[in-house]
């Protein structure tokens, strides 16, 4: 294992004196929880992001890609590792259908298509973070995902290099997609649209924007639906209205509380610890599991370990 002092030394040596150290990663989550990262990186364009990740495999640290950080909870320890700020937001053209580098924020490309009269994307207005991001949980809202409009994507695979792929590589899924089960690092996507009037598209678009404004939380810390709906036989069931029917919306633990319009969603009210929103979603899960034998998966991703308790 080498020291901290020489993989600081080799970090600025091979990415320069961008590296940070022990910098909080809360103000980089749509939560604002979570504690340091012993190094961080963020990379501009796809050559540093590839050369991040070579350099944390040459030292033996670990690293972690972090897109808008919508879909995450730190935890109060923080990551022992380099993270890698994905912030390659290239617009690129693809032929007809345009692309983005994974970086680009996903709100953006839905505005930026329908300005072009390009429709398909409309359905993820409002949706926080990057197409990356975006890509790796497969996205999505009224029951429709991301990856049905991807056409093709270039993935960077630490063992493999670099290679063009299409929708059927990812192997998506409910929240889900091959990104999830493999060291695949997305670096570019594209997206298969149909022209349409721009009036009509941007229409759609604000429509879904409004919706989302009702229904979400506006001025407190959140990550989204924090449990997935389950499938059972076909059917979809919300978790939502599992964890209503239990009484979520008037549970809290410390600063973190389920929110009182959707009881799927877990809001900071301010100054939440990580562990406090980790004992509260043990608690909903726990009420879900007696009352209807379903046990709630977590949407959300989770980064670092929380302290051993003494
Ligand atoms: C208010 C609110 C509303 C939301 N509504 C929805 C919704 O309707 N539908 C929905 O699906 N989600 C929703 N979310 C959750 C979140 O916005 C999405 O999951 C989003 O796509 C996450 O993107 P991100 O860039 O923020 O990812 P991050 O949170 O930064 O990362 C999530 C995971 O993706 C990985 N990742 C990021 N970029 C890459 C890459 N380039 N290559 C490989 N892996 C990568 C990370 O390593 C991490 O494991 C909502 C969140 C909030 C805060």
């Amino acid at each position: 294992m080498k020291s901290r002092e020489s993989i600081t030394e080799s970090l600025l040596e091979n990415l320069g004196v961008g590296v940070k150290f022990d910098l909080p990663l809360a103000p980089h989550t749509s939560f604002r929880i979570g504690g340091p990262a012993d190094f961080f990186f963020e990379a501009l364009s796809p050559w540093e992001l590839i050369k991040a990740v070579s350099v944390s495999r040459s030292l033996g640290i670990e690293y972690f890609i972090l897109g808008g950080g919508s879909n995450l909870l730190v935890s109060d320890a923080g990551f022992r590792g380099l993270v890698i700020k994905n912030s390659c937001a290239a617009l690129l053209t693809d032929g007809e259908n345009p692309g983005v580098q994974s970086g680009f924020w996903l709100n953006e490309l839905v505005g930026k298509t329908a300005e072009l009269g390009l429709s398909g994307l409309e359905f993820l207005a409002g949706i926080p973070g990057t197409v990356g991001g975006a890509i790796f949980g497969n996205a999505g809202a009224f029951g429709k995902s991301i990856g049905d409009l991807l056409e093709r994507a270039v993935v960077f695979n630490p063992d493999k290099g670099l290679e063009t792929v299409d929708r059927d590589y990812f192997e998506f899924d409910y929240r889900s997609s091959k990104l999830k089960r493999s060291a695949d690092i997305l670096i570019s996507a594209s997206f298969q649209l149909e022209s349409k009037a721009a009036e009509e598209v941007k229409r759609k678009t604000e429509e879904v924007r409004a919706l989302r404004r009702e229904k979400h939380p506006q001025n407190q810390g959140c990550i989204g639906c924090f449990f997935k709906n389950i499938k059972d036989e076909g059917r979809t069931i919300h978790a939502g209205k599992l964890l209503e029917q239990v009484g979520a919306k008037e549970m809290a633990v410390g600063e973190a509380a389920v929110f009182e319009q959707h009881a799927n969603i877990i809001v900071n009210r301010g100054g939440a610890r990580a562990s406090e929103v980790k004992e509260l979603a043990e608690m909903l899960k726990k009420r879900v599991e007696e009352r209807f034998g379903y046990l709630l998966e977590p949407e959300v991703v989770f980064l670092g370990e929380e302290p051993e308790a003494t």
